[in-house]
């Protein structure tokens, strides 16, 4: 484990953020760049700190790791 990182989103305002779709808490990613739903697995950007919770803004997750070139 390395240490603290810092998070662009506080613990906070995370604990208020859920998912539109399925009104469940989200989760950082770990560069802190996105939040995830751990039920639907939609991930929501972060833009400038403020995290875009909008549905049509967000990609869903594949378990398998996407590949793109
Ligand atoms: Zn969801």
């Amino acid at each position: 484990m390395k240490g603290a990182k810092q998070m662009a989103i506080s613990q906070d305002l995370l604990e208020i953020l859920a998912c539109p779709v399925c009104k469940v808490k989200v989760e950082m990613n770990e560069d802190a760049s996105a939040l995830k739903c751990p039920q639907c697995k939609r991930v929501y950007p972060i833009r400038d700190d403020i995290p875009v919770m909008l549905i049509d803004e967000a990609t869903i997750e594949d378990e398998e790791p996407a590949s793109q070139s």
